[in-house]
């Protein structure tokens, strides 16, 4: 039988969002415990360089900024715990939820979801079996292991140009793969890719097959979709950045959610009461950290008030 403990708040995620919310909550005084998977981390520790978070005026990079915040929230008296929550449920009459982690159950007034997401999958075969071996969703994780090879990165967002810059200094030659004729990265990053010598943009293609052997990735099979044409890149390793999936599936029937986001109030409220939602899990317009950042403090407003107007009514 599992352990049952009861809190009056509990925020699942260490990322950006979550970490926030855990300061924001001490200071309200709320008795809580952050729940994170590994820790602190998420998205944010995996950014090479944070140039738009404000305050660092030489930028910052992503696992330093989580070690920061990841201290910050200590010492406002944050008790984290390594737990993954596989269901949500109301308890029966009472107005709370229980969190069951497997070998924990707890018993919440209010929940801040701060889930986050993960990255996407191009889904084409070789891209499974040589994850690792090869193929990477983390440029600042895995770059160290491509100095002076051959590498693509696919994507043409604000992800796939950062890492794409950041391989540049490492690599002998970087491909961005892209599906269009145009990125979607902003201004300032596609003109600062635009002028790398060592950094090569293919038009209008998509990445049929990773290819490789048992050694990893030899390269990559491509296809352009206004040629038609079918081609291959010889190639020491694969960058897939081409967007995340948030890690709702399980939330599915228990809040409204949107193409997987969850759908929130502008006070962070999700479609459950007491249940609150911050970061990129939500059905926001922007995904910062400086964003995520921002929902977290409302968020844990919110349950503060929340479990306030509940304390009262007892
Ligand atoms: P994103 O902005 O959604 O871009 C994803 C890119 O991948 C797009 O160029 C998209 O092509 C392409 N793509 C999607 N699915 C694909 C597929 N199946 N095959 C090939 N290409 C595919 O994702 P992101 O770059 O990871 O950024 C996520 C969020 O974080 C964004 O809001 C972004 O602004 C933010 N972010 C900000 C910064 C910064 O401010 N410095 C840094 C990193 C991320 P299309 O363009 O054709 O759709």
């Amino acid at each position: 039988m599992s352990e049952i403990r009861e809190h009056e708040l509990v925020i699942v995620g260490g990322g950006a969002a979550g970490l926030t919310a855990g300061i924001y909550a001490m200071r309200y005084g709320l008795e809580m415990v952050l729940l994170a998977i590994g820790g602190p981390g998420g998205q944010t520790a995996t950014a090479t360089v944070i140039e738009n978070f404000p305050g660092f005026p030489d930028g910052i990079t992503g696992a330093e900024l989580i070690m920061r915040l990841g201290q910050q929230a200590e010492n406002f008296g944050v008790t984290f715990e390594s737990a993954e929550v596989k269901q949500i449920a109301p308890e029966p009459e009472d107005g709370r939820w229980r969190l069951d982690c497997g070998s924990t159950e707890i018993v919440a007034e209010a929940i801040i979801l701060a889930v986050g997401a993960s990255p996407r999958r191009l889904k084409i075969p070789g891209e499974r079996d040589l994850f690792g071996k090869g193929v990477s969703y983390c440029a600042t994780c895995d770059g160290f292991f491509y100095r002076g090879k051959t590498v693509a990165v696919i994507g043409g967002g604000n992800s796939a140009i950062e890492e794409a810059l950041y391989l540049s200094d490492i690599a002998e030659k970087v491909y961005v793969v892209h599906r269009r004729d145009e990125l979607r990265a902003e201004r300032i990053l596609a003109e600062r890719a635009f002028k790398v010598d060592n950094l090569e943009l293919v038009w209008d293609t998509i990445p049929a097959e990773i290819l490789g052997d048992a050694s990893g990735v030899t390269g990559i099979a491509l296809h352009n979709k206004k040629t038609n044409e079918d081609s291959e890149i010889d190639l020491d390793g694969v960058f897939v950045a081409i967007g995340y999936e948030p890690n709702t599936s399980f939330l599915e029937g228990l809040i409204e959610l949107t193409d997987g986001f969850v759908v929130t109030d502008q006070r962070m409220r999700t479609s459950q009461p007491g249940i609150f939602a911050a970061g990129d899990v939500r059905d926001t317009p922007l995904r910062q950290v400086t964003t995520a950042v921002g929902d977290a403090a409302i968020a844990a407003d919110s349950a503060y008030r929340y479990v306030a107007q509940r304390r009262s009514e007892r």
